[in-house]
């Protein structure tokens, strides 16, 4: 039984991906707990400016909702309450991700194992599989330690992560991915977990190959995310 009002600026059809995706994110071993948050971009319609929905604060994913998204204009004014839950505390840091690149229309944020041993390392996550190298499109770099929740640390890791890569990793945190649609940074997500863990591994056994997609020579036709 769905109490989505059909003003919502948010369909159910993208509320529920997100809960999906959230799910995901625990059954994949990206986040534990309550960990993470997802939030989307919402088009103008009309008179209607850009805003976002996102995730609630602290909710079990496996109790969430659709109904308990969140709707919030791009400036950070709540349009939509949902059931009533706070939005994720790193709203502020979602925004500024979106104000700097235009072409993200969405960010996972996850909290999974190895890019939180290389995180604590201060090491950036070289890419040594193919699957990083198309979704996140080069080495991810490690933002120093700190609280993640003000609009300040969002506006330095959106700098960080700049124009051309798709992730980022706030040390002894997590990572924040980010792509064209929620498949693609849900993707990155994924991709980046998997090649920290053979990065690390590959360097106890002896010193990886390192991929750099500018020297990758792609065949004619193929088609890249
Ligand atoms: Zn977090």
């Amino acid at each position: 039984m769905s109490h989505i009002a059909t003003t919502s600026r948010a369909s159910l059809a993208l509320r529920e991906e997100i809960v999906y995706y959230c799910r995901e994110s625990v059954r994949c071993g990206l986040n534990f707990n309550t960990q993470g948050n997802i939030s989307v971009r919402l088009p103008a319609v009309g008179p209607e400016p850009e805003a976002i929905v996102i995730t609630p604060s602290g909710v079990r994913y496996d109790r969430m909702v659709p109904e308990d998204l969140l709707v919030v204009a791009t400036d950070g004014t709540v349009l939509e309450t949902g059931t009533g839950y706070e939005s994720s505390t790193e709203l502020p840091v979602h925004l500024a991700h979106y104000r700097r690149r235009p072409d993200v229309h969405a960010l996972v944020h996850t909290e999974s194992t190895y890019v939180n041993v290389l995180g604590a390392l201060g090491r950036p996550i070289e890419p040594v599989l193919l699957n990083m190298v198309l979704y996140a499109k080069g080495a991810v770099p490690v933002m120093p330690f700190e609280f993640s929740t003000n609009a300040a640390f969002g506006e330095r890791s959106a700098e960080l992560l700049g124009d051309d890569v798709n992730a980022i990793v706030w040390a002894n945190h997590g990572l924040l991915a980010v792509g064209h649609d929620l498949d693609a940074a849900f993707k990155v997500a994924v991709a980046v977990e998997e090649n920290a863990e053979v990065l690390y591994l590959a360097h106890q056994a002896g010193e990886p190959r390192i991929l750099d997609l500018a020297h990758i020579a792609v065949p004619d036709g193929a088609r890249l995310p």
